[in-house]
Order: C-alpha cells, then structure tokens, then sequence
C-alpha cells in the first residue's frame, strides 16, 4: 500500500515546477491525491500554496443575505428552502441603501469583498433594477461585488456585469455522481450552463461545493475533478462543511445519525487537494468554521485554504465573531489580503 502511494505520488501527481494550471485532471488522478500520505499531501498543498500566494495573507469575504427563505429549489441541506419546514420565516428583497450600508460596515470591519445572497431559484428581470443599484453603491465603497442568484440567462449575466459585478457565485454542491441526493430541481448541467454564461459575461467566477452531507471520498474527488477541468478555474473556490439544519433531509440524517458531518482531518484532505488541483484558486472556509476548533483552521491555512467569510453569519448559519478571527489572526501571524483593510490593520503591518 505505502509503495502503491509512493509511486502514484512521485510519478503523476507531485505538483508542477511552474504551477501553471491545468485543466488535463482526470478523476483517478484527483483520487490519488486524497490518497497521498497526509503529511505528503500538505506539504504538496503547502508547496502549491507558496508558489502562488504569500501564505501570511487570508482574504476576508462577508456575505449578506438580501433575500431570505421561500426558495423554490429543493437543495437537501438548506434552510432556506420552501419544501423543508425549517421555521425560517420567509422576507422580501432588501433595499438597496441597506444594503450598501451594510456594505459600510463590512469595509470597515476589514471586507475585502461583499457578497450579496438570495435565495432564489433564478434571477427574474423585474429585479435587476434594484439589484443593479446595490451593485453600484457596494463598488463604489471600494469593495469587490459579489453575487449569488440562482440560476442567470445569458443576458442576465451581461447585464449585471454592465452594474459592476465582480464575482458571481454559483456552487456545484458535490460530484455529478452524488448530486441526485442533493437536489432534483435543477440539474448539474443547468449549473454548468449559469456558469458558462458568467465566463462569457467577463465575471469571475465563484464555484465550490459542500462536503459532509453523507458523500463518499469519491463524490469529494469527483467534484474537485470537475471544478479543476473547467474552461477556466474558479477565482474563488468555496469549500462548505455542512452544517445540519432540523427540518431539512440532509441535516435531520447526520443529525439523527448522531456522526460528525465529516472527519477534520478528511476535510483538511479536501482543501489540500482543492489547492494543488486549482493552484491559483481562493480557497476559501465558508459554511461550518464557527464549528472548527483554531487548530483545525490553522491545519487548514497550511494547506492552501487563503479565503475566510467573516462577519458573525453565513446566509441563515453562525461563523466566528471579528473578536475570534482577530485572535487567530493575531496568534498564526496572518493579515487580511488586498484592499479594504481597516486603518488598524494596515498600520499594524
Ligand atoms: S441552496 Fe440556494 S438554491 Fe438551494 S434551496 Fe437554498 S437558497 Fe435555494
């Protein structure tokens, strides 16, 4: 066995000199990655990692929910979802000066990007206006845009990059193979095809998946494997652990099961491999640090994640509070990345 991984290691899979990516991954490939000795796997990760970004420097993203609950879509493990009785309380489209205060507020706090989140199953064109002038007003604060929509048309796409939209959001959720268990509403390939048409718009692209909703190592590779053979690689790839909401199918199995979600060190696994897949990808922590202890982040830091969501909640799920975040920052010697950090945090470089 050990020979096995030795050999797959040196002889397919140890990163390349140039770290230049490639889109040529196939699925065995990604396979062995996981199967690479831990200590093996991080230091690749980690080498991945410093080839591309100086590994003292985490960017801060923080994402507001602008339209909460009713969603039309069936994803097993959200709360927001209107099949799923979860006793979220359904609200209206947000203001676009809220917002953008929000927006403020965020900037202040150290953001570097702001990300604007409805649960919807699309975009309909009879809210483009307003969602147009929040983009604007959160630009104009010196922020990166970024949203999250549901599925988008073509045009869409066009039209909201004319509004000054940055990044767009759209998850694969989990491999092809395991999807059907996730969600039956919308299919991979409609995702696939959002996806296109933010490339084609000019936008980045933000695209990752959930891990811990009962997927095997496989469905975890297999979704790597897709975002790694992509025209082009996500800017930023989100990895979720999920985090079990009562009411939903997805949730209401771990949470009656009574197992963790997935194993900590299986999940450092996952972002290791994210980074050496995806060399120049943000990989970012999204759903379920609030429940990740500091070492286990730290694990996480070392093995290419570079990406954080901060501000106290994710859409309807808790993160850490700026006080928790400083304190990791402060005692591993990282610093927020790029624009939008507070007076304090530059001075203190
Ligand atoms: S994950 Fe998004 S698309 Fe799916 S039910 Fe929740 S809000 Fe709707």
């Amino acid at each position: 066995m050990t020979r096995f991984k030795r050999r797959a290691m040196t002889q397919t899979h140890a990163p390349q000199a140039n770290n230049a990516p490639r889109h040529d991954w196939t699925l065995p490939q990604v396979e062995a990655l996981f199967e690479l000795p831990f200590m093996e796997l991080v230091f690749q990760a980690a080498s991945v990692h410093r080839a591309g970004f100086d590994p003292s420097e985490v960017q801060l993203s923080q994402l507001l929910s602008v339209k909460t609950g009713g969603c039309a879509e069936n994803c097993g493990y959200c709360s927001q979802s209107a099949h799923f009785k979860t006793g979220l309380k359904a609200e209206k489209l947000m203001d676009a000066d809220e917002v953008i205060a929000r927006a403020r507020a965020a900037r202040d706090g150290g953001a570097q990007r702001f990300c604007m989140g409805a649960a919807w199953r699309e975009l309909k064109d009879r809210d483009l206006p307003r969602l147009a002038a929040m983009i604007g007003g959160v630009k104009a604060l010196g922020l990166e845009t970024c949203a999250t929509l549901g599925m988008l048309t073509a045009d869409q796409a066009k039209q909201l990059k004319d509004a000054g939209l940055d990044y767009y959001n759209h998850n694969l959720d989990t491999g092809p193979e395991y999807y059907g268990d996730v969600v039956s509403t919308r299919t991979y390939q409609e995702r696939l095809d959002t996806l296109a048409y933010v490339r084609d718009a000019g936008m980045s692209t933000c695209c990752g998946g959930i891990v811990g909703m009962g997927e095997t190592r496989r469905d975890r590779a297999s979704l790597l494997h897709q975002l790694a053979t992509l025209p082009s690689h996500p800017d930023s790839l989100p990895i979720n652990g999920l985090v079990p909401v009562s009411g939903t199918p997805l949730g209401d199995k771990i949470l009656r099961d009574g197992a963790k979600a997935i194993d900590s060190i299986e999940f450092v696994r996952t972002i290791a491999v994210a980074r050496i897949v995806c060399p120049r990808s943000m990989v970012r922590l999204s759903a379920g640090r609030d429940d990740m202890s500091r070492e286990l982040q730290a694990l996480c830091f070392l093995a290419g994640a570079n990406s954080i969501f901060v501000g106290g909640k994710l859409l309807t799920t808790p993160l850490p509070g700026q006080d928790e975040d400083s304190a990791l920052f402060q005692a591993l010697d990282l610093r927020p990345m790029g624009v939008g950090r507070t007076a304090e945090a530059v001075a203190a470089e």
